[in-house]
């Protein structure tokens, strides 16, 4: 197993240096005068993207369909993240990623969760195994509110460090935080007025969303999505989540829904798909995700 992720990250290497060698690549932190951004993972990417527009080349560190919680890097990925000009990333969400910044990119790394008002983790609502750690709840991405200001703030930074190229990336950011703004009214509205506010979930990812339109996360797992919950913790949950008088039980894309379908069998419910939009979706982007969750959510909970 070891030998055969060695070879495939080998295999990464040589391919990258062939590229050098057929003199694709630019200097470190610039690709044919673009600015070189890696992103940790996709909600990253997709900001990235849309901000970087033509000035940037982004590089995702997660791949889709991945689930990103226990991303491994290949020594490529490493040398990318030391060679880049700005790494955005989560702190505390991909171990891997956090040491390869700290080691490699001391200065150019971007905790966008530093950029917003953070939340404590739930901690009163996670079970066993947690990492358990982390002082404030990671997942800010899910409050597209918080990723406006993101928007705003990435948008100046790559504007500080490219000035020749910023009123693009400030007006990109401006469309950015526009469709954010009009996805975050649309969540607002679709959400208010519903029978029910509790939404138990796989993994506690939602709680920036629950925050922002004052719904609240019973998350059956906290924040690392493969943990797998005690028998007293599920328990626990169906005991809550009777009382709530829960209709539905959520599970991810990426994870089993095996969890997820014990405990709705257990209490009578549904399940359905929550996404935490942490790996780029099949089809469609950040926003799209983001309004099959509001769809989703508006079933479970009885919104009007
Ligand atoms: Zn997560």
């Amino acid at each position: 197993m070891r030998t055969a992720s060695l070879l495939a990250a080998l295999t990464a290497v040589l391919t990258v240096t062939t590229a050098c060698g057929s003199g694709q690549a630019g200097p470190a932190g610039a690709q044919g005068g673009k600015t070189d951004i890696t992103a940790a993972m996709y909600p990253l990417q997709w900001l990235a993207e849309r901000i970087g527009g033509p000035d940037a080349t982004v590089t995702a560190l997660t791949k889709p369909g991945v689930e990103p919680h226990d991303l491994e890097l290949s020594p490529a990925q490493v040398a990318g993240i030391e060679a880049t000009g700005l790494v955005v990333y989560v702190k505390d969400v991909q171990p891997a990623v956090d040491e390869a910044v700290e080691q490699h990119a001391a200065g150019r790394g971007l905790d966008v969760a530093s950029l917003v008002k953070t939340i404590p983790s739930s901690a009163g609502e996670q079970g066993e195994g947690e990492t358990g750690d982390a002082a404030h709840d990671p997942h800010v991405w899910l409050d597209p509110s918080r990723m406006a200001v993101i928007a705003t703030k990435l948008g100046d930074r790559l504007a500080e460090a490219d000035p020749a190229h910023a009123k693009g990336y400030r007006d990109r950011a401006a469309a950015t935080v526009a469709d954010l703004t009009t996805l975050d009214g649309e969540m607002s509205r679709g959400l208010s007025g519903c029978s029910s506010t509790a939404i138990v979930t796989s993994h506690a990812a939602f709680g920036y969303l629950a925050d922002r339109y004052k719904l609240r996360q019973i998350g059956i797992n906290g924040i690392d999505p493969e943990a797998e919950p005690s028998p007293a913790r599920l328990a626990e949950v169906a005991k809550v989540a009777k009382q709530e008088k829960v209709t539905t039980i959520f599970s991810e894309a990426l994870v089993s829904p095996k969890v997820a379908e014990v405990l709705s069998t257990e209490i009578g419910a549904k399940t359905a798909v929550l996404d935490p939009v942490e790996s780029q979706p099949a089809n469609g982007d950040y926003l799209s995700a983001m309004r099959q969750n509001l769809s989703a959510l508006q079933t479970a909970l009885g919104c009007s």
